[in-house]
C-alpha cells in the first residue's frame, strides 16, 4: 500500500501525534485521550469524548491486516451504533487499490458495502417500508428504517462523526444487493454491498497497532 500517502496530525484536545491513513478519513478517534476529532485543512477539530467500545467477537481489528478474495485490505476503524433493539458495528476497511468499504457482521454474516454517488435528489418522505423508491439509479425495496445514534468508535473513519449523534439508518434491496443509507444531520451517505464468504477473508496474524 506504499502509493498512500500517511499524514500525521496532531490530536486538537491533547496534542497527540496521529497518523491518517486514508485520503477519505473524515474523523479520526484519538487512542490516547478518545477525542474524536473531524479532519479540517487547518487541523484536527475536537467533537468530544468517543464512548469505549466493549470488544465483542469479531475477526476485524483496528490495524489488523487481510484478504478479500486476494484483495488485500487493513482495518482502519470502527463506528458503533446503537438503536432501538440493540447495536451493530461497521468496520472501516482500506483496500490496497485505495478504495475504501465498510463491513458489518450480522448473526454471523458479513457484508462488505461500497460508498454510492447520490446522482438524484431523492424524496425522503416518500421512503416507507414495503415500498420500491428510486435511488442513486436503482429501484430500492425499503426493508427498515430506524432511528440510530453513534455509541462509540476508534480509528479513522470516513464519516463526519460527532459522539452521540443521531442518524437515521435505511436498509433495502435493489438488484440482488443490499442498499443502506445513512441520514445524518445535513448528508445523506448511500451504500450497496453484498454478502461474503467468510472462507473468503483471510487475517493475516494480529500484530500489535502500537509498535
Ligand atoms: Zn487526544
Amino acid at each position: 500500500m506504499a502509493e498512500i500517502k500517511t499524514i500525521t496530525k496532531n490530536c486538537g484536545s491533547c496534542g497527540a501525534p496521529l497518523e491518517i491513513k486514508s485520503a477519505y478519513t473524515k474523523s479520526i478517534v484519538c487512542p490516547y485521550c478518545d477525542t474524536t476529532n473531524m479532519i479540517q485543512d487547518r487541523g484536527l477539530d475536537p467533537q468530544g469524548k468517543m464512548a469505549k467500545i466493549s470488544d465483542t467477537f469479531s475477526i476485524f481489528a483496528i490495524g489488523r491486516k487481510g484478504k478479500l478474495k486476494g484483495k488485500k485490505f487493513d482495518v482502519l476503524g470502527r463506528l458503533r451504533y446503537g438503536y432501538e433493539d440493540g447495536f451493530w458495528d461497521e468496520w472501516f476497511l482500506r483496500f490496497e487499490d485505495g478504495r475504501m468499504g465498510w463491513a458489518t457482521e450480522e448473526e454471523g454474516e458479513c457484508t462488505l458495502f461500497f460508498k454510492e454517488m447520490l446522482t438524484s435528489a431523492i424524496d425522503l418522505d416518500a421512503i416507507r417500508v414495503g415500498k420500491t423508491v428510486p435511488i442513486a439509479g436503482k429501484k430500492v425495496f425499503i426493508t427498515e428504517i430506524c432511528d440510530a445514534e453513534i455509541l462509540g468508535g476508534e480509528g479513522e473513519l470516513h464519516y463526519k462523526v460527532k459522539p452521540h449523534a443521531q442518524l437515521t439508518h435505511y436498509e433495502g434491496n435493489a438488484g440482488g444487493k443490499l442498499v443502506s443509507m445513512e441520514l445524518w444531520a445535513k448528508e445523506l451517505e448511500i451504500h450497496t454491498g453484498e454478502p461474503v464468504e467468510y472462507s473468503d477473508i483471510k487475517m493475516e496474524k494480529e500484530e500489535d497497532p502500537y509498535n
